[in-house]
């Protein structure tokens, strides 16, 4: 296992650090007793100093106890800020976008897809994603699997498997002839209610742990106008009828002002992107409190070069518009939980992401409480996102202050996931 950790740290350009030797946890273990100069209360947002969390069993036990427990190994962080780990929920590990994209549905297999997800996963564990949820295919359904067995260092996966949209639509495999890697409801394309019914059953049985749809027509795809409505009033509200028996989420990716409509009405959890959002669409997520995952770093870092002269208008018409949604969304006061699109730009920048929070309205610590909190809570989970007793040990630590400059989330110095540190000091 360690050994194929420090061959992807290897294999990962970007990762200077070598990985730390992962230390298994057992209930059995003796407790890690962890220090830093400071620590995020992101419920109370306020900084606690002179931090002392412990862990065990893969879980925080105490934060700040009388006395810490005396068999305990102790990793002092000094002058850092201890947060929860970061969460993304809209990254695609199991792909990149480069020039060769538009035609991987016809060069590049399942397996290809998983070794990218591996390598993809390990950059954005060590940028201080500790959960990612994933819209991968079975590449990230098995990563996650991989995380949790404890044999690769990656983030813990919510995946969606295939994605589930019209025939011809943003999540259909578009530009080839007729006959050629033709989508069917298993790979989360049907038409009709019944056809959308079974695309949801299918995902769920193989894995997926959130339901991803294509509510409108998107950028990287060589179809229509890019904010198109695409499934129908009825498809969305078979969609998410049939999630709901299972206590699954819907997240739908969504640029025009029609679909974002009629997929909030339908009752989806997360709005991605969101880039047209007039008043009315506003108001309504609101009132139904939807999530906006704004995904607004790609903005900055597409690569348009790459891209298909078709593709590239369309980026061109949109992003910019969805810069200005975003502004107004963070105004009205709409719920936004931090996304950011990963593998449209190059994964493990995720973090980047907060910056432009703040910048397009948000308290440094209202963008903190995107990646934290409120992305648990759009998960619809409770077992993450703060730093308190009985929830997961997955911690970040970044130096000085985040809440004076939230770039701090952009030099993670130190990485814990589920008890297990896979970036800095080991508890000696
Ligand atoms: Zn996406």
């Amino acid at each position: 296992m360690r050994s194929l950790s420090v061959l992807l740290a290897l294999a990962v350009g970007g990762v200077t650090a070598p990985l730390a030797p992962v230390a298994a946890q057992t209930a059995a273990a003796p407790p890690t007793v962890i220090r830093a100069a400071r620590m995020l209360d992101v419920v109370a947002g306020r900084l606690v100093t002179n931090a002392t969390v412990v862990v065990e069993g893969g879980r925080i036990t105490a934060v700040n106890p009388a006395t810490a427990p005396k068999n305990g190994r102790v990793v002092d962080l000094g002058d850092v800020t201890l947060l929860p780990g970061f969460i993304d929920l809209h990254t695609h590990l199991s792909s990149e976008i480069s020039a060769g994209a538009f035609t991987r549905a016809v060069t590049s297999t399942e397996a290809d897809a998983a070794l990218g997800a591996a390598a993809n996963g390990l950059k954005t564990i060590m940028a201080g994603f500790t959960t990612v949820r994933d819209f991968g295919g079975d590449a990230t359904v098995a990563l996650g699997h991989a995380v949790e067995r404890g044999t690769l260092v990656a983030p813990r996966v919510i995946p969606a498997r295939e994605s589930i949209g019209i025939t011809g639509g943003h999540c259909d495999v578009t530009g080839f002839a007729p006959g050629v890697r033709e989508q069917r409801p298993e790979d989360g394309v049907g038409d009709g209610p019944w056809a959308v019914t079974r695309a949801v059953r299918y995902q769920i049985k193989h894995g997926a742990q959130v339901i991803k749809i294509c509510a409108t027509a998107g950028v990287l795809s060589l179809e229509g106008p890019v904010g198109a409505q695409q499934l129908s009033d009825e498809e969305l509200q078979a969609i998410v009828t049939e999630a709901s028996r299972h206590g699954i989420r819907v997240a739908a990716h969504a640029h025009g002002n029609a679909g974002i409509k009629a997929a909030v009405r339908a009752g989806v959890t997360t709005i991605e992107h969101g880039s047209e959002l007039d008043d009315e669409a506003i108001a309504l997520m609101k009132q139904r409190g939807t999530y906006l995952v704004p995904t607004t770093y790609l903005v900055d870092r597409i690569n348009l070069a790459v891209l298909p002269p078709l593709v590239r208008s369309k980026a061109e018409t949109i992003l910019p518009i969805a810069r200005e949604s975003l502004r107004k969304a963070i105004a009205a006061g709409v719920k936004v939980a931090f996304g950011t699109d990963a593998g449209v730009y190059p994964h493990g920048e995720n973090a980047r992401e907060f910056a432009l929070y703040v910048k397009f309205g948000m308290t440094p610590l209202a963008a903190l409480r995107a990646a934290t909190v409120t992305a648990t809570e759009a998960l619809g989970r409770t077992d993450r996102g703060v730093i308190e007793a009985g929830k997961l040990a997955d911690l970040v630590a970044v130096p000085g202050d985040p809440l004076q400059d939230i770039t701090a989330t952009e030099r993670p110095t130190w990485v814990m996931l589920g008890g297990r540190v896979v970036k800095g000091a080991d508890p000696r």
